[in-house]
């Protein structure tokens, strides 16, 4: 469905770019002088321009797009954002005392904003009062510009745990707690379920390495998520808290500060994603924006080197990274936005190209929907970034985005003449 304001070309083709997505991993190349046929919202036909335009201009009218020898990958997915994030400092305190008319406000011009920054999925981690669900519906009703939404609604955590102060959270406590407390976000909407397993950098009470549910709790957890179809994903710190949580079933980590070789190759074995939200622990400027406590600022800061570590050995190991900001994806930070700055952090580890693969395809892969998303093939919803520089040569590529395309429709094109510029 569409805006009733921006009508849709039927048949858009884009024309003087070169294509590539993750899959150069496995050894595809670039495709130069590329031309990429979308018809409503989904790619048609990709490959040689000639080919491609003679296909296109057969089925009937066409308007050609000239992306002036553009890269073109598929959109960025960012796996732990908050539209609703409120730290501890005045910043987050002027989010936390918003009532629900202008949090919802807020939300939507982050998801915006989000999306002008060529992030056309996100993943939310836990987000005030469920208005992620309102702000996931105005976005597929065309009532408001943002990425495709796949949300955990509040995140599960024990009495006093890990970000309890805010309504992002659900207090929950024993195993019949927290199966309610799974089965409640997921009558809410939720589409995969996070939960709290150790304490964190932004709480006052506890450290990182303090765990917060017992076995039966976690394992409640996660048995109820998976009855119902839905993976769950962790906050969680201290190596031994991580690998409990992998042998129970767990299918991804946030951060990740303290992992072990031994930890990172049972979650290698067993399949379970690691977030490593670099950006947490070196983003004083952010911080300091924020108003945030020099006690919260010590134990970000004091943590960055192991967790770099702690990431380099999960990579070592061979667990799947994927990008994710957890500062607001589009929050301008070192001269760019959170989720580019977060991806160059973990392609100075894992080099450009696999960083290409988990910003887009490895992500998408977790969400379930490679059917439709994370690569530039015949079939797949035509959501679409262009740049200038090649992000082969280095992740700073993508502070280059000037062009956004979400479901076959231009929401972004810096070229103030060009066509579709002004939708
Ligand atoms: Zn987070």
């Amino acid at each position: 469905m569409t805006a009733a304001s921006a009508p849709e070309p039927s048949s858009l083709l884009l024309g003087n770019c070169t294509v590539l997505d993750a899959r150069v991993v496995d050894g595809s190349r670039p495709l130069p002088d590329a031309g990429v046929w979308v018809r409503g919202d989904r790619i048609a036909a990709v490959g040689p321009y000639a080919e491609v335009a003679a296909r296109a201009r057969a089925a009937g009218p066409v308007t050609d797009l000239d992306l002036d020898g553009a890269y073109l990958t598929p959109g960025l997915v960012n796996m732990h954002t908050h539209f609703s994030l409120s730290l501890p400092g005045a910043g987050g305190d002027s989010v936390k005392s918003m009532g629900p008319h202008d949090l919802a406000l807020y939300m939507a011009d982050g998801a915006r904003r989000t999306l002008h920054c060529g992030v056309t999925t996100v993943r939310c981690v836990a987000e005030k009062d469920h208005a992620d669900f309102a702000l996931r519906r105005a976005i597929a009703a065309g009532r408001t510009e943002g990425p495709r939404i796949h949300t955990a609604g509040r995140a599960l955590v024990c009495t006093g745990g890990h970000g309890h102060e805010s309504s992002d959270t659900l207090e929950c406590d024993g195993p019949v707690g927290f199966r309610h407390g799974a089965r409640s976000q997921i009558r809410a909407g939720a589409d995969l379920i996070k939960v709290m397993i150790s304490g964190g950098i932004a709480g006052e009470h506890e450290r990182i390495h303090t765990p917060q549910l017992f076995t039966d709790e976690l394992a409640a957890v996660i048995e109820t998520a998976h009855a119902w179809g839905r993976k769950v994903t962790a906050h969680a710190g201290p190596a031994e808290v991580i690998g409990a949580a992998v042998d129970l079933g767990l299918d991804c980590v946030e951060h990740g500060y303290q992992l072990t070789p031994q930890v990172a190759a049972r979650m290698a074995e067993r399949g379970t994603a690691l977030v490593p939200t670099l950006l947490v622990t070196r983003c004083k400027e952010f911080f300091d924006e924020l108003g945030v406590p020099e006690w919260m600022q010590c134990r970000s800061l004091g943590a960055g080197p192991g967790h770099l570590e702690s990431f380099a050995t999960a990579v070592a190991a061979g667990v799947q990274v994927l990008l994710g900001s957890d500062m607001p994806p589009f929050w301008h930070f070192e001269g760019t936005n959170a989720t580019v700055r977060e991806l160059e952090y973990m392609a100075e580890v894992i080099g450009p190209a696999r960083a290409l693969h988990a910003g887009t395809l490895g992500p998408v892969r977790w969400l379930g929907v490679e059917d439709d998303r994370g690569t530039v093939q015949d079939g797949k919803l035509a959501d679409l970034i262009a740049m200038d520089d090649d992000p082969l040569d280095g992740a700073a590529a993508f502070r280059g985005v000037r062009w956004v395309m979400k479901g076959g429709r231009v929401v972004r094109d810096d070229r103030a003449a060009a066509p579709g510029g002004a939708r």
